[in-house]
């Protein structure tokens, strides 16, 4: 369990890392997927990926927070970095699913052949999704995690919109829905619900961080179902009717009541009104690549993470294909 001293009320605490590492890649033929065409699952040298693994194999999972100007840490990597690894993983014949589909065992997504990638971004900071105003119309700001995916989308059209943003909704220092005030890249209140519309609205998942990023071990019941149902609320207030499924643990601190990171309820005070919540998948910070939901072993109450910065993405990759431990999607 990872218990660092990072919180988002507080800013984050920053450690010494490398910068984003180089590997080797193989690379695929690419940019055929769709066409049911088995081919374009191979590497330059003519291999197949299924030679690295099967359908029983692991999942990675990976968990990002702040894409900014530069790697700072390992909660915060440049651009260059998260460009980097969009093409290392789109060579080497990965496609983006959500937490959602993973639970779903959906790979509808993945060509056969190829292989699952789940991304997951925590804490909605306005790196993640920023607006910009033009002529008094909104545009996504190209600068941010959206605007990159977007890019990357439209010059690989198989590589699709589908990834998981675990949000908060009154946490500090911006991280409220993607920034609540200009001085957070210039990002107005009123377009909090917005992104989170437009999240749900073109294909990627929303999932819960709580409210304020509340280290749950640390309250009360009440407390620990309060911040779980006030996430929740706010998602609805965006999006209402959102079935929210998927829930991230801040700072991977489950709460001593751990069912209640499941299920809960809280009233609200004022209102006198009772949400109820039902998470179907928490998220855990660490752990290393999922099981394979087809793997007997495979438990979708809870799926393990592994937080990208320096050359970990890269090391999981290729100890996954030497090991021949890679979920590689067989299309039955
Ligand atoms: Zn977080």
């Amino acid at each position: 369990m990872m218990m660092r001293s990072v919180c988002l009320a507080a800013g984050f605490a920053l450690a010494a890392c490398g910068g984003p590492g180089r590997a080797a890649t193989a690379e695929s033929a690419g940019g055929e997927a769709g066409s049911g065409h088995k081919a374009v699952a191979v590497n330059t040298s003519g291999r197949s990926f299924a030679e690295y693994g099967t359908r029983l194999g692991k999942i990675p999972v990976l968990e990002y927070h702040v894409v900014g100007d530069s790697t700072r840490g390992q909660f915060i990597i440049s651009r260059e970095k998260f460009q980097h690894d969009l093409e290392l993983l789109y060579e080497r014949g990965y496609r983006p699913i959500t937490v959602a589909q993973l639970v779903d065992k959906d790979f509808s997504d993945v060509p056969p052949g190829m292989s699952p990638v789940v991304f997951t971004f925590d804490d909605a900071s306005p790196e993640q999704f920023s607006y910009v105003e033009q002529n008094g119309q909104l545009a996504i700001d190209p600068k941010t995690v959206i605007g990159m995916w977007v890019a990357f989308n439209q010059k690989h059209p198989d590589w699709k919109n589908r990834a998981t943003f675990c949000v908060l909704s009154g946490a500090q220092a911006g991280h409220n829905f993607f920034g609540d005030n200009p001085k957070w890249r210039g990002q107005k209140r009123e377009w909090r619900f917005q992104k989170i519309k437009w999240l749900a609205d073109n294909g990627f998942e929303v999932c819960n961080h709580t409210l304020w990023h509340a280290q749950l071990n640390k309250y009360p019941d009440n407390v620990v179902q309060e911040q779980i149902a006030r996430g929740q609320l706010a998602i609805d207030s965006a999006v209402p009717g959102y079935k929210v499924r998927t829930f991230a643990l801040p700072l991977g601190a489950w709460p001593k009541n751990r069912p209640l990171a499941w299920r809960g309820s809280w009233t609200d005070p004022k209102s006198g009104k009772t949400t109820s919540y039902a998470n179907e998948t928490v998220l855990e910070v660490s752990g290393g690549p999922a099981k394979s939901p087809f793997d007997p072993a495979f438990d979708k109450t809870k799926v393990t993470r592994t937080i990208i910065s320096g050359n970990a993405l890269e090391q999981m990759l290729d100890h996954l294909d030497k090991s021949k431990a890679r979920f590689v999607w067989d299309g039955k």
